[in-house]
């Protein structure tokens, strides 16, 4: 068996509240079958390899993990955005559905989706967790480099909008859009599915000012947008309450559930997202260009939650690049360690996609495919981490296969 010592300057383990060391200086890296053996300080690694090979100035880490983008909107490329606190996320839905009357035919549609995802294996994302609406879509990511998980997703606050649901075939993984536009009977369905089927249910959770106004009131612009859709019906009796504690009451807040943004949360709504478990993924790209405000990042982390990240699609960011939105989140909360930022955007995206057995750690029965950064010289050990979330994409990381 060919076991190969892939050694580097530095190693950035990915580490999230574990054990782990977060960096080991002078690493190896043992590979061999496609796994990760062993890692540690490269000279008590050596006698065990048949061959090294050197990465010199380099900082090993992880791929990256993208846990919520829709890989069909790709062709959209950024509707404009809303400049901050100005609190109209239904403003830009109507400019996104304006521009949707354009759609191209679908192998345009299709193109763009895979040219954006070649453009994130390129930059060093190894999972993406992809929504669609067109079942069409799921082949986007069949097959590529970056392994895609792809979830339809459906909407409808009407009680007949579950008879789609029940049309599909048992395996075919579903998510509903979000509390605001998916009724009860159809989240607590797709769960239902989701429990049967072992997988996991992602949904868009307290995005907007707008959102929680609907749900705590019935009111709001959301509630006209809604309205002038002819999508808000009779039968939907707003819960009245918060976004995170309607959906426990559905009874589908578990750790196999996965709440995308939760911007707008209060302390006892990041309390029982802790209380149940529930998975959190953060957009601070998406949120910043549709100004609906910052994630309570740091009293996440407090109760013990830990966030992967989340590009959302191409019509609500910029870019698709999970380096661009560490960025973004140090920006936006400058006292959050370097390191937990870092570790988000590896394990904490494959534990909230469940597959930390698999992505987002360089440590033992792992897969043997991760990435090599060019580091600037002369770092140390306190720059790292910083270094590795505040360059965005002029960072140019290389993958190391087995
Ligand atoms: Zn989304």
């Amino acid at each position: 068996m060919n076991r190969v010592l892939h050694r580097a300057p530095w190693l950035a383990t990915g580490s999230f509240g574990t054990d782990l060391p977060l960096l080991i200086a002078n690493g190896g890296v043992l590979v061999a079958d496609g796994r990760i053996q062993a890692v540690g300080p490269w000279a008590s690694l050596r006698q065990a390899a048949n061959q090294v090979i050197e990465h010199e100035g380099c900082v090993l880490a992880p791929g990256l993990v993208n846990c919520h983008t829709h890989l069909e909107l790709a062709w959209m490329a950024a509707v404009p955005g809303v400049p901050a606190a100005t609190d109209d996320m239904t403003g830009w839905i109507r400019k996104l559905l304006v521009r949707r009357k354009d759609a191209p035919d679908e192998p345009v549609i299709l193109a763009a989706g895979r040219a954006a995802l070649a453009s994130m294996a390129q930059a060093g994302t190894i999972m993406v967790l992809d929504i669609g609406n067109d079942l069409a879509s799921a082949a986007i990511g069949k097959n590529q480099p970056t392994r895609v998980n792809f979830l339809l997703e459906m909407l409808g606050l009407a009680v007949s909008a579950s008879n789609r649901l029940a049309a599909l075939p048992l395996e075919m993984a579903c998510t509903p859009h979000a509390p605001y536009s998916t009724g009860p009977a159809l989240i607590q369905g797709i769960k239902q599915r989701s429990r049967l089927n072992g997988g996991l249910l992602s949904i868009h959770v307290a995005e907007s000012a707008e959102e929680i106004r609907f749900l705590m009131n019935g009111d709001g612009p959301m509630m006209n947008f809604l309205l002038e859709r002819g999508a808000w019906t009779p039968s939907f009796t707003g819960p009245g309450t918060d976004a995170v504690t309607y959906l426990d009451r559905l009874q589908v807040l578990d750790r196999h559930t996965l709440c995308v943004h939760c911007v707008h949360l209060r302390d006892s709504e990041i309390d029982l997202l802790a209380r149940r478990q529930a998975k959190v993924c953060l957009c601070p790209g998406s949120n910043r260009h549709l100004g609906v405000g910052r994630a309570p990042v740091m009293a996440m982390l407090q109760r013990g939650l830990r966030p992967g990240l989340g590009t959302d699609s191409l019509a609500s960011n910029p870019g698709l690049s999970i380096w661009e939105e560490m960025r973004t989140l140090r920006q936006d909360w400058p006292e959050l360690d370097p390191a937990v930022v870092f570790a988000m955007a590896t394990s904490g995206g494959s534990q909230a996609l469940g597959l930390d057995r698999l992505y987002g750690l360089l440590t033992p029965g792992r897969t043997a495919r991760f990435l090599a950064v060019p580091l600037r010289a002369g770092l140390s050990s306190d720059e790292i981490f910083p270094y590795l979330t505040t360059l965005g994409d002029s960072l140019r990381p290389r993958w190391v296969e087995g």
